[in-house]
């Protein structure tokens, strides 16, 4: 029969036209970051209203652990129609919590630094991290918003988007949108297989009919990696961009997951990221189904591209998944996502 289309040959059933000028619902832009990443931001944000959110109007919602400067405030809402709003995050919910032992993580960092893993023994990404894991979705300022689209400094955006994704997301019952699909440092997450196992077996009744477990599982395409990480293949969705619905992190599945793994230490002992820790509970405890790849939305965060060959697309090359060495080509993990849990 015909050769298979590569993954990134759009197609029109990829866009859906529905209501561009339909009222909006709960859900808003929202990023982490700092001021001193002001300058990164600015451009990200121009991009991502340019493409999407003039025609929509979608709030941004900004958070950091320190206030944000007048600078700051005046310069994003400076290039935006919509309501920016600047939050603090509570201490509580940023600090190493009581039960880690301070002294237990400088003995881990130096191991993680003999292992390269990358941001190992600076502890703000640690936090960052947890708090991407399974805080942010608790501050006051979300609690009556259901949807979000996480942004970061320095990301790039292609595409002309002229339908309002948390719409599409709303009517189409998804829970979670990505974009990109890679591979992890197994390094960086040795006991968060083994953690989550110790979790399941607890917690049976969490367990998804319709999972993704194959994805997490697979040790033919990476064995070295799978093998490292203890049986995970270490697949993720890149966490820098994510649309979803923040019901499913205030689920009692992801609740008690969360609390499991937090006890268990790995955000500090190790360095857990928050898209292992998302893209398994995602791939356990929810809908395959519920899940969608965002391949109209191109978008760079250095150094991994998504570029539909579309023409509403304009500065990246279509088919384009990586700039720089050619081994970076190996990371990207769509082809066991496609295998095993279909297009949707
Ligand atoms: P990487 O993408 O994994 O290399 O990590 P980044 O440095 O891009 O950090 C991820 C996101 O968290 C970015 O939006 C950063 O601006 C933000 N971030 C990381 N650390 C901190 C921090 O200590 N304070 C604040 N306010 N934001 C942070
Ligand atoms: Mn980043």
């Amino acid at each position: 029969g015909e050769p298979p289309e590569p993954l990134w040959r759009h197609t029109t059933s990829d866009y859906s036209p529905d209501s561009p000028n339909s009222a909006r619902i709960n859900a808003t832009l929202l990023s982490l970051v700092r001021n001193e990443e002001l300058n990164e931001l600015i451009p990200s944000m121009k991009e991502l209203e340019a493409i999407w959110n003039s025609k929509f109007n979608y709030p941004w919602t900004f958070f950091n652990d320190v206030p944000f400067t007048e600078e700051f405030k005046r310069r994003t809402q400076a290039v935006t129609k919509a309501q920016c709003n600047y939050h603090v995050i509570p201490k509580e919910h940023w600090d190493m919590p009581p039960w880690i032992s301070k002294e237990l993580y400088e003995e881990s960092a130096k191991i993680l630094e003999e292992n390269k893993v990358q941001y190992s023994g600076k502890i703000s990404y640690n936090k960052m991290c947890r708090w991407n894991s399974g805080m942010f979705y608790r501050h006051p300022a979300l609690q009556h918003i259901q949807y979000y689209w996480r942004v970061e400094p320095k990301v790039k955006f292609f595409c002309d988007v002229d339908y309002d994704v948390f719409r599409y997301m709303q009517d189409h019952n998804k829970t979670y949108g990505w974009n990109i699909n890679l591979f992890d440092a197994p390094e960086s997450i040795p006991s968060l297989w083994p953690e989550t196992i110790k979790f399941l077996a607890a917690h049976p009744e969490h367990l998804a009919k319709n999972n993704a477990m194959k994805w997490l599982v697979d040790n033919e395409r990476r064995p070295d990696i799978n093998m490292k990480a203890h049986g995970y293949s270490t697949c993720h969705f890149w966490t820098n961009f994510e649309i979803a619905d923040m019901s499913f992190w205030r689920s009692q599945a992801y609740e008690d997951y969360f609390s499991h793994l937090d006890r268990a230490g790995g955000f500090f002992y190790e360095r857990w990221g928050d898209a292992p820790v998302h893209a398994i509970a995602l791939g356990l405890f929810e809908d395959a189904s519920k899940i969608h790849w965002f391949k109209d939305i191109g978008y760079n965060h250095v150094p991994f591209y998504n570029c539909p060959n579309s023409p509403k697309c304009h500065g990246c090359k279509a088919g384009q998944f990586y700039a720089g060495e050619s081994w970076l080509q190996r990371e990207d993990c769509r082809p066991l996502w496609f295998k095993y849990v279909g297009m949707g």
